[in-house]
């Protein structure tokens, strides 16, 4: 559902992503970690066009991604995104922030599409807060209503960027409960996170990306124990 092929990306003369090549297949879900720096959050948000690439090739759900504005508005529609600062409206209640888009962009109706963001309010465990705002949250409780947000649209695809590191420990795992829940069903999801224990239990492939390009990447037990790279070893033991 995602070919990436030889992605470069420069900011100024700093070439970050290095020849990236990767393939997704409809279903998977993909964790990428490695060092700060290393190119991680920009190869996720090459993959819906929030960063261009100066060299290399990018398809989405067969559609291949070129200055075109209707190719990069049909690849956004397919492609959800999840940060780590939730990036909700905060002057709109919980169910404005996931009818917005809705209604907007894929022209629904107002009451299809309240009636579906209850539904996802409800499956993230929140839907006694839809006529809250944002900032009447706790962090755990905004960022699954970030998520909801995002299926709201029904993606085919989930990029995560870091979508624990902003909460307190113990807002961590309702998070990443809603994130495996996610991970079971048909949704292709590649998430970049440092929660190891996550990536050991739902990854089908973990990517270790070091200096703007993939070193290694495997099942999670090979990445996990049995590391071939010594980058990957280092980083492993400086992390775990
Ligand atoms: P972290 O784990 O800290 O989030 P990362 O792996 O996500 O790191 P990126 O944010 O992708 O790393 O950054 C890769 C490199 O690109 C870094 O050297 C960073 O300074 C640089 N960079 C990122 N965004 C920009 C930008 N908008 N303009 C210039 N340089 C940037
Ligand atoms: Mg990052």
């Amino acid at each position: 559902i995602i070919v990436c092929k030889d992605v470069n990306k420069w900011f100024g003369s700093h070439h970050v992503l290095r020849g990236v090549s990767l393939e997704v297949k409809r279903g998977e879900v993909i964790v990428i970690i490695g060092p700060s720096g290393s190119g991680k959050s920009t190869f996720i948000r090459t993959i819906n066009a929030l960063e261009e690439i100066q060299k290399g090739e990018i398809t989405v759900n067969g559609i291949r991604l070129s200055d075109n504005v209707s190719d990069i508005e049909a690849i956004r529609k397919e492609t959800g995104m999840v940060f780590q600062q939730f990036n909700l409206f905060p002057h709109m209640t919980i169910l404005d922030n996931l009818t917005l888009a809705p209604i907007w962009v894929r022209k629904w109706p107002k009451s299809k599409a309240e009636k579906i963001a209850l539904e996802l309010l409800e499956r993230v465990g929140i839907h006694d807060q839809a006529k809250k705002y944002p900032g009447q949250l706790s962090g755990g409780q905004q960022q699954r209503v970030a998520i909801a947000r995002t299926l709201a649209m029904q993606p085919e695809i989930i990029l995560f960027d870091e979508p624990t590191s902003a909460l307190d420990p113990e807002m961590i795992k309702e998070v990443l409960d809603v994130m495996k829940t996610l991970a079971g069903s048909d949704k292709t999801l590649v998430v970049v996170t440092h929660e190891m224990k996550f990536a050991q239990e739902v990854a089908d492939r973990v990517l270790f990306f070091d200096g703007g390009n993939i070193v290694e990447s495997g099942p999670p037990a090979q990445i996990f124990e049995n590391p071939e790279h010594d980058r990957t070893k280092l980083f492993l033991s400086q992390i775990l």
